[in-house]
C-alpha cells in the first residue's frame, strides 16, 4: 500500500539512483548527455545481448528512430502487433507509413504467425513488421523473425514491456534489427520516463544518435542537411537508469512470485479464471499480471475493475486491440482464427502487480476479486 492504495505497478526506487545522480549534480554533468548516459547504454546493451544501444527520451522516440532506420517512407506497409499501446504503432503514421494490424495467438497473446504469413500474401511489399512482448511475455520471436526476414522485411521488436525476459535462453530486445525499451513510470524499471533503441548495427545507432540531437552535422556552426529531433537522455535520467538496472533482476524475481500468488490463489480459491499465458522455453518478466475469465462466466473484467477501484486498488483493462480503435479504422485487420484480440479484450484484465504490495495485500485482492464470483 502506498500512498493507501495497492497500484497496477508503480516505481520502486532505491539508494543508488540517488548516488549517480549526486554524481552528476556534483560533476556539473546535469546535461547535455554526460558520462552516465554512456555507462547506461554500455550496461543496458550488454544485458540484453546487443552490440549497440542509444538513450532517447522516450520508448516511442526509440520507437520512431527504428522505423525511420527501417526506411518506411509515406504509402510502405508495415505489419505490426494489433493488441498492445498505441505507441507500438503509432510511429509508423509519423513517417507517413500504413499499419496492417495482426492478430495475436492463444499461447503469449502475441502476433500470430499464421496470420502473419497470411498477411504477406496480400501485403508481398510490406516493409517491416513490429512485434511487440505484451505485458513482459515473450512472442514466438523465431517463427516471426523467420517468416518477416523471409519476405525481406525488417524485423523490429518492441520490447517496452518485456526487459528482462527471454525466448530460448536469449533476452528480449535482441531480437529485431532494431529494438526498443521503455524506461516509463510504470515499467520494470523506471527512469521517469525514457527509452532506449538497440541493435548490433553500430552505424544504424550512430545514425539514431544523429537524428535524436537535432541531426547537426559536424562545423563549428549549425549545419543541417537532415530533418532532426530532440529525442536523447540526459545525464540526471541516466543515473536513475543505472541505478534501477542494479535491481532489475529482483524486480523480475518479485514480479514472478505476484504471478505465482495469483494463479495458486486463483484455483484454490476455485475461480473460474485462467492466468495470462507463456511458452515453456520462454521466461517471461511478469510485468504484469493479467487473468482471463472463462467463456461460460457472465462476470465482465469492468464490473470487477469498478469493485476494485471502490476499495483503492488498480486494476486495467487489457490494450484496446488496435483495429478496433476510431483513429485506425481505415487500416486493414488480419486474423485466421476466431478474432483472438477481441475476445482477450472482452474477457482478460491486469491485476495490481505493483512489487511493493505485501502477501496480505494480495490475498486481500484476491479476496475482492473472489467477491465478484459469488
Ligand atoms: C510503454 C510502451 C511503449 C512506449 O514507451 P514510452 O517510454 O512510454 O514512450 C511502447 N510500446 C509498449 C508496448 C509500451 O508498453
Amino acid at each position: 500500500m502506498i500512498n493507501g492504495k495497492i497500484w497496477l505497478s508503480s516505481p520502486t526506487m532505491h539508494e543508488e539512483e540517488q548516488a549517480y545522480i549526486k554524481k552528476a549534480f556534483d560533476t556539473n554533468w546535469v546535461a547535455p548527455l554526460g558520462p552516465n548516459v554512456t555507462e547506461f547504454e554500455d550496461v543496458t546493451a550488454k544485458y540484453v545481448g546487443v552490440a549497440h544501444a542509444a538513450a532517447l527520451s522516450a520508448g516511442t522516440a526509440a520507437l520512431h528512430l527504428a522505423v525511420k532506420l527501417a526506411g518506411i517512407k509515406p504509402g510502405d506497409k508495415v505489419l505490426c502487433s494489433d493488441l498492445t499501446f498505441s505507441a507500438t504503432v503509432n510511429p509508423v503514421s509519423y513517417e507517413g507509413g500504413e499499419q496492417v494490424f495482426i492478430d495475436s495467438e492463444r499461447d503469449t497473446w502475441n502476433m500470430d504467425p499464421q496470420a502473419l504469413e497470411k498477411a504477406f500474401v496480400t501485403y508481398p511489399n510490406a516493409k517491416a513488421v513490429i512485434v511487440a512482448n505484451l505485458y513482459g511475455t515473450p512472442a514466438k520471436l523465431d517463427e516471426l523473425k523467420e517468416i518477416t526476414e523471409a519476405h525481406g522485411a525488417v524485423f523490429i521488436e518492441d520490447a517496452a514491456e518485456s526487459l528482462g525476459a527471454s525466448y530460448k535462453g536469449k533476452m528480449t530486445g535482441s531480437f529485431g534489427k532494431y529494438n526498443a525499451l521503455s524506461y516509463n513510470g510504470n515499467k520494470i524499471i523506471t527512469t521517469s520516463g525514457g527509452g532506449m533503441l538497440l541493435s548490433d548495427d553500430e552505424e544504424a545507432i550512430k545514425k539514431a544518435r544523429f537524428w535524436a540531437t537535432q541531426s547537426r552535422e559536424p562545423f563549428p556552426w549549425y549545419e543541417h542537411k537532415e530533418l532532426g529531433y530532440n529525442y536523447r537522455m540526459s545525464n540526471i535520467v541516466a543515473g536513475i537508469g543505472l541505478g534501477q538496472m542494479e535491481h532489475l533482476n529482483e524486480h523480475v524475481a518479485l514480479k514472478e512470485a505476484i504471478y505465482q500468488r495469483y494463479e495458486d490463489g486463483f484455483k484454490k480459491r476455485n475461480l473460474p479464471i485462467s492466468m495470462n499465458p507463456y511458452l515453456q522455453d520462454s521466461k517471461p518478466n511478469f510485468w504484469l499480471s493479467c487473468c482471463l475469465i472463462d467463456k461460460t462466466c457472465p462476470v465482465k473484467p469492468m464490473t470487477i475493475l469498478e469493485y476494485l477501484k471502490k476499495r483503492n486498488i488498480e486494476g486495467r483493462p487489457i490494450w484496446k486491440p488496435m483495429h478496433m480503435q476510431l483513429f485506425y479504422k481505415d487500416r486493414d485487420f488480419i486474423t485466421v482464427r476466431d478474432n483472438v484480440g477481441e475476445d482477450i479484450f472482452a474477457r482478460g484484465m491486469c491485476l495490481p502487480s505493483d512489487i511493493k504490495m505485501t502477501v496480505a495485500e494480495q490475498e486481500m485482492v484476491m479476496d475482492k476479486i473472489a467477491e465478484c464470483f459469488a
